[in-house]
Order: C-alpha cells, then structure tokens, then sequence
C-alpha cells in the first residue's frame, strides 16, 4: 500500500489472489525464493499519456491515457482498454493483474495488460469518438504489435472504437497488421462469436456449475446486472438454455420485465440507439424502471453480474442468498466485494469468480489472433465450440486444483486464483530472474 498509495481498486485485486496461494506456496518454496509474487504484483511496464482531442464545438479537450503491460511471462501482453470517466492508475493495474491468472487459465499463450483512458463516451458524437480514438492510438501504437501487445475492447470500447484505433494504427504504421488489436468487426479479421464470448462464456462456467449440484438453466429466474456487451450475449444465452431473465441494469437503474427481458427491444436502445435503460420500460407494458434501489433485490435463482467493479455489495448478497439464489458467475471484472463472496460463499451458494468466469472473452480473442495469424477465418459454430470446450476446462482445472490444495472442489476462488498463478509461476521461475 505504501508503494502504491491510493490505487483501492489494485490493492483489493492483489490481496483477493494473494490470500489464496498460501497453500501453492507451502508446496513451492521454490516460488518464495525467486521473488515470483513481488515480481508479480510489479508491472514489467506502465505507459501514461496525454491524449489532447477537439470536440464539435472546436473545444480542446485533454483525457489521460493508460497501458499497464503487467506479465509476458505467457505471451504477449494481453487485455482490452476502457474508456470511463472513472478510470485511474489504480482501476487500469486491477484489471491488468486480474488479466494475468484469466489468461493463464484460458492454457493460450497469452500474458497479461490492461489500458483505458478517462475519456466519457456518452452523448458524445461518431466524429468526437472517432478523433478521440485517434489520439489515442497516435500515442499507444509505438508500445503495441502483434507480437508484443495486443488490446481489445471493454467498458466504453466496442466495435466501432476498435475500429477507428485500427484505422489509425494502420495509418500510422503502413501495415494491415490484423493480429495487433481482437474484437475486429468479422468482415476484415475478427471472430465470430467474439461479441458473444465474454456472455456466453460466463452462462458457460455456470451451466458447468450448476451441473455439479444436478440443475440446469431451463426455467431459472435469471437477474444479470449492466446492459452492455457482456450483459447482452449473457442474457442472450441464459434465453437459448431455457432461463428467463427478469431485470437488468445500466448506470441510471434498473428494469424489471417478468415477461423475461426482450432482447431485441434491448439491444436497439442500448446498441443502436444508444439511449438510457429507462427507454425500455417506457416502451414496454409488462416492464418497470427504477432509479433508486438494486437489481439484487429482484428474487432470482442465478445472479450474473455483468456491470462493473465492487457493484454488488454485502446488503445484495444477503438480498440474494435471503431469495434463495443458487449461483453467482462474475461476467464482469470483480463485480462483487470481498464482504460480498464471503456472505455468498457462507451460504453455500455457488460462485464463480471473474476471472474464470469471465475468460471466454480473452479466451476467444486468442483465438481471434490464430484466425489472423493464419489468415484464416472459422464459423461461429466452430468457434463456438471451443469457447464451450475452454470454459469446460476452465472449470475442471478450478474445481481439480481447489481439491489438491485444500479447499472444497466448489471453492472456485481457491481453484482459480492457485491454477493461474502456478501456470504463470512455472514460465517465470524458467525464464529467470526478469
Ligand atoms: P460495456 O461498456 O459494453 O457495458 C457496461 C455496462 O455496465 C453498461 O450497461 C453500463 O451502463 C453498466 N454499468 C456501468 N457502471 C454501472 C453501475 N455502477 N451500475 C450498473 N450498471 C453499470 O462494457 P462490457 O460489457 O464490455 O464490460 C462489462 C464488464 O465486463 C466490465 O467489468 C469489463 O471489465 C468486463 N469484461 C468485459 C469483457 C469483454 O469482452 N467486453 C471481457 C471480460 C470482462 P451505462 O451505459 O449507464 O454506463
């Protein structure tokens, strides 16, 4: 904390994973010697920059700009970029070392990076987003390279921000180097299913979950916080298993819709009108908006939370378990507080930590980088399936490495956490001290 004053967001992340390797590190003295965890928790480079850009009105506007490149020890620096206003030093270095154990879990070479900016995309215009991204790129494209740093999307970044960045990277660069940024629309390098894995990855892990205790998706009540990319293929995929989901959020509040959430009607406003959640409401008879309150309150069998960090505290936990919840898989990055896990955890429900839960995304952004690498391009169903095939394992190699070292085989904060360090740990201690 000392060294890192005032990142909240970092500490929290480095002490969830580092109060579970206890156990990996009494089997691995090894590990102890060799610096690995102070190693680890040190970036091997932060990058921090200006990024100046005009508004319509012809205003000059300045946003800070981040790229944390945290661990090669697997492969190239690995993770997407976010543009919120509330992104700092410390946010960017929480999803940069969560990022490592995610990557290392999805067994592709892929290492660990993260990177954003402080810019507020909302209500902003397609030229404001475009000359934003520019900038942006003008500065991050000489720390990036298909084989040294690949970004990709997240909160505030999508289709279209990927490609105004890849537009100026290969602008400024001479190159169509596919492979330098993932979620690229399908017609020039993308993946299919790529939109999708992040959502459909997170139902993946806990289908997987509930199969342990003999149930399933088909006529669950589902609630999934957040309406954006992760929220939308989530609840797309809790619908095709036979769930209904009933409420969904954004940052203004949230819906109820005991119809079961109209996706269509949903991805309209947020996807292509980009308006506020409570649109939907005012368009939809069987549907209630509410500013005030939480979605967690909503009795539901299965919670995914697909919003943001630390949203689901210790009241809605209580509010859940009090409901009978039976699942919790994180689609977001730490979307629930340690007060939060512990409540859940205590009342045997069953959860799913984000960075298992939520790997489909990266997992099929590696894949991207194959498709690009080559210069090759599969179906969605092919795709899909080893998305379906990664998640499966993920879960196994969770459950499995929990039991080895300890804890309960439902103990997937133990599996995770223990698996992707000890994959990390194993390239490192070979690599030397670097
Ligand atoms: P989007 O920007 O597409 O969507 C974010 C959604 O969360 C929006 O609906 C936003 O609402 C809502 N939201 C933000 N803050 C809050 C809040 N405090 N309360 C309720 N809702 C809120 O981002 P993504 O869907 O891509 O990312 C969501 C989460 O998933 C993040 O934690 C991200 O790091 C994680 N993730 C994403 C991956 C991906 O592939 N995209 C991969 C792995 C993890 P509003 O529009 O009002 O801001």
């Amino acid at each position: 904390r000392r060294r890192n004053p005032g990142e909240a967001e970092f500490h929290q992340a480095v002490t969830e994973v580092l109060s579970s390797l206890g156990p990996a590190l009494e089997r691995h003295p090894e590990y102890v010697s060799g610096g690995i965890v102070e190693r680890l928790c040190e970036p091997e480079r932060q990058v921090a920059f200006r990024v100046p850009w005009v508004d319509d009105q012809g205003a000059v506007r300045v946003n800070r700009g981040f790229r944390i490149e945290f661990s090669s020890a697997l492969g190239p620096y690995k993770g997407g970029l976010r543009f919120h206003p509330s992104v700092n030093l410390g946010i960017v270095k929480f999803l940069g070392f969560e990022q490592i154990f995610k990557n290392a879990l999805t067994g592709m070479g892929i290492g660990g990076g993260k990177g954003g900016a402080d810019f507020d995309p909302r209500g902003r215009s397609d030229g404001e987003i475009m000359r934003f991204c520019q900038s942006f790129m003008t500065e991050l494209y000489r720390h990036i390279g298909e084989r040294t740093d690949v970004p990709a999307g997240d909160i505030g970044v999508g289709g279209r921000e990927i490609g105004f960045l890849f537009g100026q990277y290969k602008r400024l660069t001479n190159r169509f180097e596919a492979g330098v940024l993932t979620g690229k629309p399908v017609a020039w390098g993308g993946s299919h299913a790529r939109t999708e894995a992040t959502g459909y990855g997170t139902v993946f892990f806990a289908q997987e979950m509930l199969a342990t205790r003999g149930k399933s998706f088909d006529g669950r009540r589902v609630v999934v916080s957040g309406s954006g990319n992760v929220a939308v293929y989530a609840i797309e995929k809790v619908q095709a298993l036979g769930g209904r989901v009933v409420a969904c959020s954004d940052s203004s509040g949230y819906v109820v819709d005991e119809d079961g959430i109209d996706l269509e009607l949903l991805k309209e406003i947020k996807e292509v009108r980009r308006a506020r959640l409570s649109v939907y409401a005012e368009v939809k008879p069987t549907a209630h908006f509410s500013a005030r309150g939480t979605l967690y309150d909503v009795p539901c069998d299965i919670a995914l939370p697909c919003a943001t960090q630390n949203e689901l505290g210790r009241d809605d936990a209580v509010a859940l378990t009090k409901n009978g919840v039976l699942a919790v898989a994180e689609g977001a990055n730490m979307p629930s507080t340690p007060e939060a896990i512990e409540v859940l955890r205590g009342a045997g429900v069953l959860f799913g930590p984000g960075k298992a839960a939520n790997a489909g995304g990266v997992a099929t952004s590696a894949l991207e980088m194959q498709q690009n690498a080559a210069r090759d391009q599969w179906t969605f169903e092919q795709t899909e399936s080893r998305l379906a095939a990664v998640m499966r394992d993920i879960h196994t190699e969770c459950r499995a490495t929990a039991d080895t070292y300890g804890g309960a085989p439902d103990d997937y904060v133990l599996g995770a956490n223990i698996a992707g360090f000890l994959r990390v740990a194993d390239a490192m201690a070979a690599q030397g001290i670097v």
